[in-house]
C-alpha cells in the first residue's frame, strides 16, 4: 500500500511537471529563475522543523529581499522572469499573491515543484528553450543546524554551460 501510494506520487509529480513546461512560451532569449526560501527570503522552517504554525500564515508573512531581486533585474532588464521553488504545490496560489504583491510590475510564471531534485527536470527543459539562464538558488538545506548543499544539482548548473549558477556564496552577501 505504501509503495502504491509513493508510485503514485511520483506519476502525479511528473504529470504536474509536464503540464508547467507546457506553460512555458519564451517571450526573449534569455532567461532569469529566481529560487524563493532562503534567496529571496528568509525562511525560519527550513532551520527550525519545530514550528508549528500553518505555513500558509508564515509564507504570508516572510519578508521579501527587494535588494537580491532588483539588483538582478536591472541587470537582466529582457530577460523572461520564473520563480522556481520546491515548496509544496499546494501553497502555489499563497506564494503568487505574495510574488505579486512583492512584485507588481512584473510578468512571471510560478512553479512549485515539491522538492528540490524535481528542479532538474525544469532546468533541462528550459536550457533548451532559451539560450541563456541566469539561475538564482541557494539549493541548501538545513540538518541538525548546519547547512547542506543539493551537490548533484550545482553540479549539473555548473556543467551548463548555457546556466550561469548564482548560489548561497552570491546570495548570502545580501544578507
Ligand atoms: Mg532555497
Amino acid at each position: 500500500m505504501h509503495r502504491l501510494k509513493n508510485y503514485l506520487k511520483r506519476m502525479l509529480n511528473l504529470i504536474r511537471i509536464k503540464i508547467d513546461l507546457r506553460k512555458i512560451k519564451p517571450k526573449n532569449d534569455f532567461l532569469i529563475i529566481f529560487d524563493i526560501d532562503d534567496t529571496l527570503c528568509e525562511n525560519p522552517l527550513h532551520q527550525n522543523k519545530e514550528i508549528k504554525e500553518e505555513l500558509i500564515n508564515i509564507y504570508k508573512r516572510l519578508r521579501f529581499n527587494e535588494n537580491i531581486f532588483y539588483n538582478l533585474k536591472k541587470r537582466y532588464l529582457k530577460h523572461d522572469l520564473i520563480f522556481l521553488s520546491a515548496r509544496n504545490p499546494r501553497y502555489k496560489r499563497i506564494t503568487h499573491k505574495w510574488l505579486e504583491g512583492n512584485l507588481p510590475q512584473n510578468k512571471f510564471n510560478l512553479f512549485l515543484c515539491g522538492h528540490a531534485k524535481n528542479k532538474l527536470a525544469y532546468l533541462s527543459d528550459l536550457k533548451d528553450k532559451y539560450m541563456r539562464i541566469i539561475y538564482v538558488d541557494d539549493l541548501s538545506y538545513f540538518v541538525d543546524g548546519q547547512r547542506c548543499f543539493y551537490k548533484d544539482i550545482i553540479q549539473y548548473c555548473e556543467n551548463e554551460e548555457k546556466i550561469e549558477y548564482l548560489g548561497w556564496s552570491y546570495i548570502s552577501k545580501y544578507r
